[in-house]
């Protein structure tokens, strides 16, 4: 019989975390024997769990089995080596005791009296960051920017529009929200169309301008400024773009310093999102792609992409803080403390939707510790090696094609249609995408370009060596042999 479970006891922590770490570890040991995408049907827990919380406390063991025995085979594993889907979401050794020491302090760091270290922790390691991917100046704290981890991406986007749209509100007044007007290449996550949603942006004033294999799928500067000039015409006002380095269906980066130029010279807010591609940035030979981040008010990357910080922690950076606080600050009595009614300090809940935060700075500043730039650098170079291997098989093979340029460690690429006939095309390479993914043994995900179905194979994975992607492809050519047999 177990010990009651205290709701905390520094001996029960001790027993049941040695327990979690030994079962989280024998996961990593053993994630090749799962089926990387899960093969359940939907709705298959709900026979499996009882239909209402116990009345009396299960035993730890009992509640292990059940995660291994109905659980596991629900989750799609991330961290395998044999994941290639989406974009990667990293995990490391660094990044999770940095996460359970978060999980362990469990402070809610809203305002800098919550627990100042939180704060101070965050605003220095995001200054390192910065450094490491030779942000300009004006990022860092010491001036009035700064950094701050967002949970993801879309956070980070949704917290500069409102920024950007009172901002320009204050000059315009505040009658004008509907001729505001926001613009990205279709190719922008459509993080940024929910971020206008709930920021009121009028669903048509969201100008996602069409970019086309002509500049590989980046922003054109010249069709973003006809585009501003006639909705100036009309008497609109152009105040927000957002650029992307790396967008989400093919890594096609924009140009930041012509299109940051224009926002400019237009008065606008210009945000770049790198949520995937920013962590390439830290090795020189990758950084040019985010050359013309000076034009810009912010800038985004995930750690918890690509960077070995467990999820999550999206990283931005701004340059005008008091833009942030400005929209996002409220100051009730029930938090008003003496560092920040002098404003000696810096509290985050103004930089950020929700009030509680959790300590996220601590996994982040472990990965830089404990692994170091350098390693950090060698890591996506090796990625990136990885990736440049596929395209290679790929190119040895006349039945497949690369569809864009590789620039970083993903691959866009299908099966070439048989006759010419794209739209058979399309439905042979749907076709291959399930039948690699039902294997189990490799997970790819896919997209849409110029009306053709694309396949995605994206490197990033922690464990993944060129084993991995070599029995990536050999599942990928047996599979196309297979349905190119039956098409005949
Ligand atoms: N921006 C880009 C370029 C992305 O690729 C993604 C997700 O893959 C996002 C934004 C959204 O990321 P998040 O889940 O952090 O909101």
């Amino acid at each position: 019989m177990e010990n009651r479970l205290k709701p905390m006891d520094a001996e029960q922590l001790r027993e049941y975390g040695h327990k979690m770490v030994d079962f989280i570890a024998d996961y990593y040991k053993t994630i090749e024997n799962f089926p990387v995408l899960s093969q359940v049907e939907p709705g298959y827990l709900r026979n499996l769990l009882p239909d209402s919380a116990p009345n009396q406390p299960d035993s730890f063991q009992h509640v292990l089995d059940d995660i291994q025995a109905k659980i596991l085979p629900g989750v799609t594993h991330w961290q395998s080596p044999n994941y290639f889907a989406y974009y990667p979401s990293n995990s490391s050794v660094a990044g999770f005791v940095g996460e359970m020491l978060s999980a362990g302090l469990n402070i809610v760091g809203f305002s800098w009296i919550t627990s100042p270290a939180a704060t101070e922790l965050e605003i220095i390691v995001l200054d390192w960051l910065a450094k490491m991917l030779k942000l300009p100046e004006d990022f860092l704290s010491a001036g009035q920017g700064g950094g701050v981890i967002q949970g993801t991406a879309s956070e980070a986007v949704l917290v500069v529009l409102l920024a950007a749209r009172d901002k320009v509100l204050r000059r315009v007044g505040k009658d004008a929200l509907e001729k505001l007007v926001v613009y990205a290449s279709d190719q922008m996550h459509s993080s940024l169309q929910k971020a206008c949603q709930i920021a009121g942006i009028h669903p048509e004033n969201c100008r996602l301008l069409k970019a086309t294999s002509s500049t590989n799928y980046a922003l054109s500067p010249e069709f973003l400024s006809e585009t501003i000039s006639q909705d100036l015409t009309i008497g609109l006002i152009p105040f927000f773009l957002c650029a992307t380095v790396g967008t989400t269906s093919s890594t096609a980066v924009d140009p930041l310093l012509s299109l940051g130029k224009i926002a400019k010279s237009n008065g606008m807010w210009f945000h770049v999102d790198a949520a995937y591609a920013g962590s390439a940035c830290v090795c020189p030979e990758f950084r040019h792609y985010i050359d013309g981040v000076e034009e810009a008010d912010s800038f985004n990357m995930n750690a918890h992409k690509w960077f070995l910080t467990n999820f999550d922690c999206s990283a931005l950076w701004v340059k005008d803080r008091s833009a942030l606080v400005q929209a996002l600050s409220t100051n009730p009595e029930y938090l008003k403390n003496k560092a920040s009614q002098a404003n000696m300090v810096v509290d985050y809940k103004d930089w950020q939707v929700p009030l509680g935060r959790r300590f996220r700075s601590l996994k982040l500043w472990m990965v830089l510790r404990l692994y170091g730039l350098e390693n950090l650098q060698c890591y996506i170079r090796n990625h990136i090696k990885l990736a440049k291997h596929f395209e290679n098989l790929i190119a040895q093979d006349p039945r497949f094609e690369v569809v864009t340029p590789r620039i970083f460690s993903l691959v866009c690429f299908r099966l070439l249609p048989v006759r010419n006939d794209e739209s058979h095309g399309n439905k042979l390479n749907h076709q291959l995408l399930d039948a690699v993914n039902s294997t189990g043994s490799a997970f790819i995900s896919h997209t849409v370009l110029s009306g053709k179905y694309i396949l995605r194979f994206a490197v990033g994975a922690p464990l993944t060596e060129e084993k991995h992607v070599n029995a990536a492809w050999k599942v990928l050519q047996d599979k196309a042999t297979s349905l190119l047999a039956e098409s005949l």
